[in-house]
This record gives C-alpha cells, structure tokens and sequence, in this order.
C-alpha cells in the first residue's frame, strides 16, 4: 500500500482506508457488519499524525478472509498482524431509526424502517440486524421521539443541528414520500430547526413534488440515488429500477433551476471506468455539490461476483480518483468527509486537504 501511495502521490491512509472498506474486518462477533472508532497510532500514518486528525470511524463488512482485523483482547485494529491503532465503541452495525453524524451536528432519520428495504443487488440492508422499529414516521411519533432526544442531550431545541436528513428505504410511492418530509420539516420547526432538511432517495421525481417542497420545505436538498449507470434493471429493486438515468437528469435539473442543493449517489467498483467517466461528465453540470461515491463492499460470497474485474485491483480506483479529481477542480465541489464513511477520499483530493469531522 505504501508503494500505491507513492506512486499516486497520495498519502498512505487514502489507500489503506480504501483497502480496508474494499476489503472488510476480520472480528470474532457474530453478525455481518460492524462499526467503531479508530484511533490510529502506526508511524505510516504521517499525514493523520502531522494533522493532528488521528480519529476515524467506519462500518464495515465482517470477512473472515481480510487482512484487516480487530483484536477484541487488545481493542486494537491490526493489518497482517501489524497493530494500527485503538479501536473503541466497536459494534454490530445495525440499522438505526437514527444516528448522528458530523459530531452530531447532522441527525439521519431513517423513519421507514430501512432495513424492511430489500432488492437492490449491491445493498447490505438484508444482512443488517434491524434496530429501526421504532415509529417516527406519524407526526406524534416524531414529537415524542424529538422529546426524549432533547432530553438525552439535554438540549432545549434542535437549533443546534445543521442538518437533518431523512436517510430511509423506500417509501413505496412519491406521494407518501412528499407528505413526509413536509411534515419532518413542520415538525423540525416547531422544535427551532430552520436548518437543511435533506432527503436521499429515488421517489421524488415530478416537477409538482419539487415545486412543492420548494414552497413548504426550504431549505431543502435532495441526493438522488441513483447508484449505477448500467444494468439497472438487473441490480436495482422493482421500484427503481424503471426510473432512468434520462429521468434521474430531468430530476436533477428541476431540482438545480429551483435552487437546491442537488446531487447523487454512486456506487463505485460495479461499472467499467469508461462508463463512470462518462457518466459523471453528463451528471457534472446537473449538481451543486460532490456526489456521494461509496465503494462498493460485498457483504457476502454471492455479493463478490457483482465487483466488476478491473475492480479487484486498487488502480481501478486511482484511475478513478484522477479523472474525479481533474472533473472537478474547476468547481467548488468537494467530497464532505463527514458524510461517508466508504469514500474514495480521505485526506486529500488533487492538492487539496480534506478537513473535518471523521467520527459521527
Ligand atoms: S432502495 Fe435498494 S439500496 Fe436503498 S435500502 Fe432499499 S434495497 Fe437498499
């Protein structure tokens, strides 16, 4: 990895972070993925260490042939059994009704029960344990869940948020999905949250549901979620798969002309990299903000053969990061480390250091 990071001329923990979520944790606990904080500590991590930025969070998939492990005697996170660092808070990374995160500045609801959502080839939903029962998709479920957050953080209001973003499997239909956010962002108010309600998903699509959220719901920003180019009916669930990539463009420029925040989701490491080239050159001038690009982690044996061939090998995403890195650099968009977890940027992209909130 050291020699990847020379010849890129990037610093180690880009490539060792991405080897990690390309790869998986090797830990002795019984469910299919887990989460925690590290603290890292080897001398290869110079750039963390001149940074001062030595915290780092990550959820990833448990693979009992990774290199990469947790020590539960120790807590310590090891790389062929060399220590890396102190790990702490580790555990089964279940799907959550919420969760913080950007130092809990950002609150994510996943209100519809995201772990009920299956279908997607790609998705690690179906082996996540559900911890997402919890109602909070009524407005008085969403009062009283507000109540005892407020009390949990012994706050008196939700001003001090920055951001909350309805993260959530499919609502089955746009209609629904509408009524929601609106009544998320009536509720929020009420509770002195005037800040960027975000939603990411693929349900809200007609011109009259933007228009709408754009006269109930500002600040408003939306993530399309898109997450291939190709084969979508093949990897996508039944309902959305018949939303196309013309149609996620026609979403994206209403969304733009109306003044949101607008982007995508990618999921990179399925797709030949002419076809991601390409694609992001079309989706360019249709955001405002850095796509959310997740590598692609199988969860499973099944799952693995999903990776396309090139991706196996980690020039695939250097190649990518370059051409991303070149796409860009004329504009003030940049990947937001806070948000993802799985990115393909760490702590620089191009020249540029990437500062900020690593752990939730
Ligand atoms: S829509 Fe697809 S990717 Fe999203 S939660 Fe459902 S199955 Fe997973």
């Amino acid at each position: 990895m050291q020699q990847v990071a020379e010849k890129y001329g990037i610093p180690f923990e880009d490539v060792f972070f991405l080897d990690l979520n390309l790869s998986g944790i090797k830990v002795d606990m019984r469910c299919s993925r887990v989460r925690f904080q590290v603290t890292q500590q080897n001398p290869y991590f110079v750039t963390s260490m001149e940074r001062g930025e030595s915290d780092y969070f990550f959820g990833l998939p448990v693979r009992p042939k990774s290199q990469h492990r947790v020590d539960m005697v120790n807590n310590t996170m090891t790389f062929g059994g060399e220590t890396i660092g102190i790990v702490r808070d580790l555990a089964n990374d279940t799907c959550d009704t919420t969760y913080p995160r950007k130092g809990g500045a950002v609150m994510n609801l996943n209100a519809n029960s995201k772990s009920s959502c299956h279908g997607c080839a790609f998705c690690h939903t179906l082996k996540q344990t559900p911890k997402d029962r919890e109602d909070v998709s009524t407005e008085s479920s969403l009062r009283n869940f507000i109540d005892r957050w407020l009390q949990k953080y012994n706050v008196s209001d939700l001003s001090y948020l920055e951001q909350v973003a309805v993260v959530t499997g499919c609502f089955g239909g746009e209609k629904k999905t509408l009524d929601h956010l609106i009544m998320v962002r009536k509720v929020f108010k009420d509770y002195g949250y005037e800040g960027e309600l975000f939603y990411f998903g693929s349900e809200i699509r007609s011109d009259d549901a933007l228009m709408k959220l754009k006269r109930e719901a500002e600040p408003f920003a939306i993530c399309i979620s898109m997450e291939c180019f190709t084969n979508r009916e093949r990897w996508l669930r039944d309902i959305k798969r018949d939303l196309t990539i013309n149609e996620i463009k026609r979403i994206l420029k209403t969304s733009l002309d109306l003044g949101f925040n607008t982007n995508f989701s990618y999921i990179l490491g399925l797709e030949p990299l002419e076809v991601v080239k390409k694609g992001f050159e079309e989706m360019l001038p249709l955001i405002n903000r850095f796509p959310v690009i997740n590598v692609f982690q199988p969860h499973t044996d099944g799952q693995e053969i999903l990776r396309y061939k090139d991706a196996w090998d980690i020039g695939y995403y250097m190649k990518a990061r370059k051409f991303l890195e070149d796409m860009f650099s004329g504009t003030n968009m940049r990947p937001r480390p806070w948000e993802n977890y799985r990115a393909l940027w760490y702590l620089t992209f191009g020249k540029e250091k990437l500062n900020g909130t690593r752990t939730p």
